[in-house]
């Protein structure tokens, strides 16, 4: 019964997470302003099924020792770094969050920043607040005609080739993978062929051993003179003392940069980056991707998530337990099981229920190194006494009767 069931929210997640949890009739949804420390959340998270965070909250072994009846953790964010997911993995606890939901925040703000560094705005407008007229059109041009070089044409860098073309600039784009082109764009084999040919660069590759600090001294000489650069991606791909010296030289014309190999926690505190100072440079805190669409996008993404893995066992997106896609369920009686991926659990589960005379009408498992997922639907609702079979199954880390 689905009063019953327990979700807590903290850190005022999107009121669109809250109202799709209770339309679904979870009527013990409860939600919290904050995050909580250890102590808290341990006394918080006994009898939560649910459990929704975002960026703040540290969910620890302890915590998860202590969280005895959760069965989903969604993080209501982009990343899944504040889960301890070895101990939610070895303990059957699923763990979801929005990869990308934030994706069109970023690609707009790349397009409108693009505008404001090529017309530079950052100078005219530092000008203006300290009292200074400085009409001119010399070093102003209009993005029309001009080329775009795009370094990672994944989820975020498709979208600004798209939003790109439709502000009628040329897309040229690199990426380690072959990638289908969206519109005229094309790919080029290099990244120094990319740099040679773009007015406007976006980085947009993820943190990794491949693209530690890949752009440096070597990639930024081949830039064309009066270049501009924008990094929304990650602070560790960027040489930033290489970049100070290219804006110096005048190599390029402009930046914009939102990300950091360093970032402070909290808001509030002091920042320093070696590109404080310079003309035509526009620094932002690591927004990108902050918006209420893409909070209210992440509520939805990470909510459905959650719901279809608590009402049907589909756990696809999980960071822990197996990603498995299941069918609808109809007229059938749907078990999961979690266990320790060993050799002979499945024949140990399907002897159980025969032994009581259930009959499996579909199966579905998934493993990883750890451990192994099964979805039973079965024709008949299993007895106490049955169920308690299945718990017994060695190596049984969790298992769960849906209908
Ligand atoms: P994605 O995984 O969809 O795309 C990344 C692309 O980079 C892929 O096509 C991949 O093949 C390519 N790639 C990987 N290594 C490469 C290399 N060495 N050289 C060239 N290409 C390489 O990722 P996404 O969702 O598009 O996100 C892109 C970046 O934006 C990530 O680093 C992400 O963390 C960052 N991001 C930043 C913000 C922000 O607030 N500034 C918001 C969201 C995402």
């Amino acid at each position: 019964p689905k009063e019953k069931i327990n979700i807590l929210l903290l850190e005022n997640i999107s009121d669109a997470a809250v109202a799709e949890f209770k339309e679904a009739g979870y009527i013990n949804t409860r939600k919290v302003a904050g995050a909580l420390s250890e102590e808290e959340l341990i006394r918080e998270v006994k009898d939560a099924h649910l459990l929704g965070i975002r960026s703040k909250t540290q969910i620890t072994a302890k915590v998860l020792a202590a969280a005895k009846k959760l069965q989903a953790i969604g993080c209501f964010c982009i990343g899944t770094n504040q889960v301890d997911l070895k101990s939610a993995t070895d303990l059957g606890v699923a763990v979801f969050n929005a990869p990308y939901s934030n994706t069109r925040s970023v690609a707009e703000l790349v397009i409108g920043l693009s505008i404001m560094l090529i017309r530079r705005i950052p100078d005219k407008n530092a000008a203006a607040h300290k009292g200074s007229w400085m009409k001119e059109a010399t070093g102003s041009y209009e993005l029309r005609g001009k080329t775009l070089g795009i370094v990672g044409y994944g989820n975020i860098g498709s979208q600004v080739s798209v939003l790109a073309e439709a502000m009628g600039m040329n897309v040229i784009y690199y990426d380690v993978e072959t990638k289908l082109p969206m519109g005229n764009a094309t790919q080029v084999r290099t990244l120094k062929d990319l740099f040679s040919q773009s007015d406007i660069i976006s980085l947009h590759v993820p943190s990794n051993k491949s693209t530690a600090n890949m752009i440096n001294k070597q990639t930024l000489k081949h830039a064309k003179k009066g270049a501009i650069f924008l990094n929304y991606a990650r602070g560790e791909v960027v040489e930033l003392d290489d970049l100070r010296e290219a804006l110096e030289k005048g190599q390029l014309a402009g930046a914009a940069i939102d990300v950091f190999p360093v970032e402070p926690e909290k808001n509030g505190a002091a920042f320093s980056t070696p590109l404080q100072g310079l003309p035509n440079v526009i620094l932002t805190p690591h927004i990108g991707g902050s918006t209420e669409e893409a909070q209210h996008n992440i509520g939805l993404d990470v909510s459905s998530k959650m719901l279809n893995y608590l009402e049907k066992g589909a756990s696809f997106g999980s960071h822990t337990i197996p990603a498995l896609s299941v069918p609808p369920i109809e007229n059938t009686h749907r078990i999961l099981h979690i266990h320790k991926n060993v050799p002979g659990v499945l024949s140990e589960i399907n002897s159980a229920l025969s032994s009581k005379n259930i009959n499996i009408l579909g199966q579905y498992l998934k493993t990883n190194d750890q451990i192994g997922y099964v979805v039973l639907d079965v024709d008949s609702k299993l007895s106490q006494e049955a169920f308690a079979l299945l718990k017994e199954v060695n190596h049984t880390i969790k298992t769960r009767m849906l209908y």
